[in-house]
């Protein structure tokens, strides 16, 4: 049996006709910046995750740079991110002309430290980025009780975390503004790039529309300088098509992890993923910790099975960030776990049979 790492193509089969009309319709109408379909995706998101309001842009990474320009900060103020991301988050921090200050993660949740991120805390401290990553959500109660004491921001990063919930709550809608990824592979993912900020603060609204459009509200008016960041009108209409099907195919996904977590839970080298009091995660990435990972990732796509690694280097460890002089003891469970996470495909459309499979072969590479 082959096994993709994720596989868009049958997904798109599943809602081809209802794609290929959205396409057609944004062409027929030659309107392809702005207009009516990307307000009534920015709407429907927005209604999806019960936020006020939803500004699309151009991918997750820009969203999260303009987020933090909206925040009004001043250059050198430090932004608090986790080690394990993908280097989006920290890269906007630095785009932005602020600060990177890594904390390190849980060991069962992957998710940011929040005792590590408290001992982080300086002067210049202004802003806190949760990921949510993989799709689990960070653990929320404690670190906006952690920036309120210290009247911190927190900029939530849900790019893989689209309809994830804590206490029945979306996650997007806790901090300060929170920012989404519309990358293909995404849970909610575009036919190219996209991204989107999402806030319930007026202020922060209108400083992202603004930074995102030139510094401007109307045509020639500009108040500052921004950048040119808009997420297309063709991607609006895909995306609204495909909103529609997020909380069927993130029941599925759920439905491929619970599978996982079953058929694997007896092996005694394998850690499962952990899911956190109050909340339902989205299961963007399943990842499982494991002893002998480098040798069991050969092994399955020997037998046909894509697996990958989220994320191989932690960031702190990156040349991109050799400035820092990081060593494994600043941030132990991000460094011992770059040797041992791997992740098994997941998606909406995946089997029963096709999860047997992936767990029958990480079995026989246990000898089980
Ligand atoms: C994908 C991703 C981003 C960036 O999204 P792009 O749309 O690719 O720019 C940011 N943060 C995290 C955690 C991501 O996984």
């Amino acid at each position: 049996m082959k096994i993709k790492f994720l596989d868009l193509k049958t997904q798109y089969n599943s809602i081809k006709s209802e794609i290929d009309d959205a396409i057609a319709d944004v062409i027929s109408d030659s309107s392809f910046i702005g207009g009516d379909k990307l307000e009534h995706f920015n709407n429907n998101f927005a209604n999806y995750l019960g936020v006020k309001h939803a500004l699309g842009v151009a991918n997750g990474t820009d969203a999260i740079t303009i987020s933090l320009k909206a925040l009004g900060l001043k250059e050198g103020d430090e932004v608090i991110v986790p080690a394990n991301s993908f280097i989006a988050t920290s890269e906007a921090v630095t785009a932005a002309g602020y600060s990177i200050v890594f904390a390190d993660c849980l060991q069962d949740y992957y998710t940011i430290d929040p005792d590590d991120l408290e001992r982080k805390i300086t002067q210049r401290t202004k802003v806190i980025i949760p990921v949510h990553l993989y799709g689990q959500p960070a653990q929320m109660d404690k670190i906006m009780k952690i920036a309120k004491a210290n009247n911190l921001l927190v900029l939530e990063d849900c790019a893989q975390a689209h309809g994830a919930t804590i206490n029945s709550i979306k996650v997007g809608t806790i901090g300060d503004i929170a920012t989404f990824s519309f990358y293909p592979g995404k849970n909610l993912g575009a036919y190219g790039d996209g991204g989107a900020i999402v806030t319930n603060n007026e202020e922060y609204f209108k400083m992202s529309k603004m930074y995102a459009n030139h510094g401007r509200i109307k045509k020639y008016d500009h108040e500052f300088e921004g950048v040119n960041s808009r997420l297309d009108t063709i991607q609006a209409a895909i995306l609204d098509v495909k909103l529609k099907y997020l909380t069927n195919w993130n029941k599925a996904r759920l439905g491929v992890a619970r599978k996982y977590s079953e058929l694997l839970g007896s092996i005694e080298n394998i850690t499962l993923p952990s899911e956190y009091e109050g909340t339902v995660p989205v299961y963007h990435l399943y990842v499982i910790r494991v002893e002998k990972r480098d040798e069991l990732m050969i092994f399955l796509k020997d037998k046909g099975i894509d697996t990958g690694i989220h994320y191989p280097i932690g960031l702190p460890f990156l040349a991109a960030y050799s400035r820092f002089n990081a060593s494994r003891e600043d941030y132990p469970v991000t460094f011992n776990n770059q040797n041992k996470l791997l992740s098994l495909p997941i998606y909406p459309e995946m089997t029963d049979e096709m999860a047997e499979y992936v767990a029958e072969k990480i079995r026989e590479f246990y000898g089980i």
